[in-house]
């Protein structure tokens, strides 16, 4: 999903507390596991999937931003929910100038801090290659202003990604406002944010296939722990379990909800793909770095499953909110 920067925004209502600490503490508590233990992970094709959607993402807004910048002009990026610094590297390929990384997660934010300095460290051997500079920030973007910890807060963003970790902002209507104001408020006119999130639409179809409140498979499982029949707007809440990578609660994000927020907050909807749509897109110009990616010499690693959308009926209880 891609939301361009048209106008400033509202203010962020005060939000209560919720599920922060339980999503930080297992984000803390993952191991670091090396290349060799990941490359025996049996999901470790579709990280390699997930890395390459990335990269591709990243690549693609960069690629317009600098296109309507000067030559040489400084490019500035939040990170929200970074992680261990997965993206790190594509950061660095794509030449930006600053990053400010966030994440509720201490010690995952510990991890990106070494990795960044290790790429520094190699960098630094190679004298033609420049490096952007990094900020930290360990909060909570459903309900911190992550403006008030940047160390210039009146810096103007290119572009603000959030890459699997948007939903988590869902849980509450103040939280939903909060992540999007975080999202949305040092992002410059014309800049863009970028996100990656589950589809609801799928989840809900699938679990309503299912009969119950569950589904899965050996690798993955969801549990929803509400109303599947008439889901809320926010604090639709599902146990995510994937592989023991990924194991706790997550938010349903309706869609055109996101959208209202967004355009609250002075951003307009730029596109919305599905994975294997975005694939099939990029494919041809992505070719040379899937052939890199170990398991995506093949692709598709799993077929399109167009499966049929729940708004409207299941949601005509969003009928006030979108008004
Ligand atoms: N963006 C990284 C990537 O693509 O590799 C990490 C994705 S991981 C699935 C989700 C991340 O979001 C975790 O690092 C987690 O700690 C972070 N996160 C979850 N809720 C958050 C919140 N409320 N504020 C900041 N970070 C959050």
């Amino acid at each position: 999903v891609t939301f361009l920067k048209t106008t400033d925004g509202e203010a962020v209502p005060r939000p209560s507390e919720g599920y922060g600490k339980i999503i930080a503490t297992h984000y803390n508590t993952l191991e670091e596991k090396g290349l060799h233990e990941r490359s025996k992970s049996r999901i470790f094709y579709l990280r390699n999937f997930h890395n390459w959607i990335k990269s591709m993402l990243i690549n693609e807004y960069l690629t317009k931003i600098k296109d309507g910048k000067r030559h040489n002009s400084p490019i500035h990026v939040l990170d929200m929910g970074c992680g261990k610094g997965g993206d790190l590297l594509k950061w660095r390929k794509g030449g930006i100038t600053h990053l400010i990384c966030n994440d509720i997660a201490d010690v995952s934010l510990d991890q990106c801090k070494s990795r960044y300095q290790d790429m520094k460290s190699r960098n630094g051997r190679d004298r033609n290659s420049t490096i952007y500079t990094v900020e930290n920030i360990a909060a909570d973007f459903t309900k911190i202003r992550l403006r008030k910890k940047y160390k210039d807060p009146s810096i103007k963003l290119d572009l603000v990604s959030c890459q699997f970790a948007f939903h988590y902002g869902f849980e509450s209507l103040a939280q939903a406002e909060c992540t999007m104001h975080n999202a949305a408020e040092c992002l410059q006119p014309g800049g863009f944010f970028i996100g990656t999130i589950l589809d609801s639409n799928d989840l809900i179809s699938r679990v309503r296939k299912a009969g119950s409140n569950v589904f899965g498979n050996g690798i993955f499982k969801v549990e929803f722990e509400c109303d599947v029949n008439k889901p809320p707007l926010f604090g639709g809440k599902y146990h995510f379990n994937l592989d023991g990578v990924v194991d706790c609660p997550e938010f349903l994000v309706h869609f055109p909800t996101l959208i209202k927020l967004a355009k609250k907050y002075g951003m307009k909807l730029v596109r919305s793909e599905k994975f294997y749509d975005f694939y099939e897109r990029m494919h041809v110009d992505g070719q040379q770095l899937m052939g890199n990616m170990k398991g995506l010499e093949t692709f598709p690693p799993y077929p399109n499953t167009s499966l049929v959308g729940t708004d409207g009926d299941d949601y005509s209880h969003a009928e006030d909110f979108l008004r």
